[in-house]
């Protein structure tokens, strides 16, 4: 039995979270046994995340390295991204099986009474501390494998005592044909210290999409510059012989959607601003009223607005799994589709022209799952599923026991030659 019941895990996570928020991060509930040799059967996994691509993308022509890999190996409809649609929180998801709620990367920016403030592109994510949970790579190494990161979030960080045997520390400019070589220099390692696992990352179109919007020619241009690296990542296995004992999994973090800089609405045209500190501000804003003014920032702000929603955290919607945490700021207003949430004086949200951290349900915020290799069947599309499951997935590809999750093999066995758990 791989996975534990969702209440279980529920109660194991609040508790232990509310208790060691300050703490060094403890692993999660683990189902991991002590070290011993993985199988020698088991195949390569490489994992890659072109961070930010709609699944809608997929099979329109624009990626035909990709759009190959779909209509000959597995396809997913949408890959549901997790609340909130963010990068650092999805991308831990997809490599823990862990809610955000859970693994505790709650959003890009997030305050914790004992560790201060993280961000994203600052030395906070070299922390371990702010990482819970037990990434593939740790789940890997305890059970004797090796694993290297290619870029993933938390990768830079000693999780559970560990960091992957191979890591580079993130550099938005090393070109995506260098971070393929570089996957591929591993695999030329002789046999006992070649990586088992390796993730690889591509933000291009994260980037070019949030400065340009999501369909302009910058962002199709960024989607070709990956696609052809992904042609090359190809090249090098096959010119190996390594693609009959490789499976690539492409996904992504979430979707784009194109904003227009007018479509906003300001917080403080309705409570002022200095009775609440805004954690963070945009699709999605959280924020903490400040002493003496709950009662008067909630009166204010809960409920639904013309284009966005307020919730008390505790009172979210049940399906997206979030709000437990105590990262989670107290009050988080969601904007809808296409609309930022924002304050006066902070002109910096408002020069974006694409978007996420809408909800998952949103069409444009489907990410991507596509999977070829010797353990998928060819030409399958399945219906969407959650990002939570790619953890097991991974788990059942590399012959490891994995830890506790949130996740579930099921909706990926149509998809797998040897479904046996
Ligand atoms: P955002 O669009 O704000 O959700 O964040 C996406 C950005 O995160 C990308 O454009 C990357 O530059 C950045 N990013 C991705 N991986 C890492 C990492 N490991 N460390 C720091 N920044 C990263
Ligand atoms: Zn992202
Ligand atoms: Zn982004």
């Amino acid at each position: 039995m791989r996975k534990i019941p969702a209440i279980l895990i529920n109660v194991f996570f609040v508790g232990m979270l509310a208790a060691c928020s300050h703490a060094p991060t403890a692993p999660a509930a683990s189902a991991a046994p002590s070290i011993q040799a993985v199988p020698a059967a088991a195949s390569t996994v490489i994992l890659i995340s072109v961070d930010g691509l709609r699944a809608t993308t997929v099979g329109t022509g624009m990626m035909p390295t990709l759009d190959a890999m779909a209509a000959s190996g597995v396809r997913a409809a949408s890959l549901t991204p997790s609340y909130p649609t963010q990068t650092f929180p999805n991308h831990y998801t997809l490599v823990t099986g862990l809610r955000p709620d859970h693994h505790g990367v709650v959003h890009n920016t997030m305050r914790d009474e004992g560790l201060g403030k993280f961000v994203s592109k600052g030395e906070t994510a070299l922390d371990g501390r702010w990482w819970g949970g037990e990434p593939i790579w740790v789940t890997l190494q305890k059970q004797g494998g090796i694993a290297a990161t290619m870029f993933w979030p938390g990768s830079e960080a000693k999780i559970a005592g560990q960091r992957p045997r191979y890591y580079m520390n993130y550099d938005k400019q090393m070109p995506a044909n260098a971070r393929v070589d570089q996957v591929l220099a591993w695999l030329d390692l002789p046999a006992a210290e070649q990586p088992r696992l390796i993730t690889l990352y591509f933000e291009n179109y994260d980037v070019a999409g949030h400065a340009t919007g999501a369909d302009s020619a910058e962002s199709i241009a960024a989607l070709k510059y990956i696609d052809a690296a992904l042609a090359r990542l190809r090249d090098g296995l096959r010119s190996r012989k390594l693609d009959a004992t490789t499976n690539l999994i492409v996904v992504s973090d979430h979707g784009m959607i194109t904003v227009r800089g007018e479509d906003v609405r300001y917080l403080d045209d309705l409570v002022p601003a200095d009775t609440f500190e805004a954690v963070h501000l945009g699709p999605l804003a959280g924020l903490n009223p400040k002493p003496g003014h709950v009662q008067q920032v909630e009166k204010a702000l809960i409920g639904r607005h013309d284009r966005f929603e307020c919730w008390r955290k505790q009172d979210l919607p049940a399906r997206w799994h979030y709000g437990k945490h105590p990262r989670v700021p107290a009050i988080l207003c969601q904007a809808d589709p296409g609309w930022r949430v924002v304050m006066h004086g902070i002109p910096e949200s408002k020069k974006r022209r694409g978007e996420h951290s809408y909800a998952p349900e949103a069409p444009e915020m489907g990410a991507t799952f596509v999977a070829i290799g010797p353990d998928f069947v060819s030409a399958t599309q399945l219906p969407a599923f959650d990002n939570v499951d790619v953890y097991p997935l991974m788990a059942h590809l590399l012959h490891i026991t994995p830890a506790a999750n949130d996740g579930t093999l099921a909706p990926l066995l149509p998809a797998l030659r040897d479904a046996t758990p």
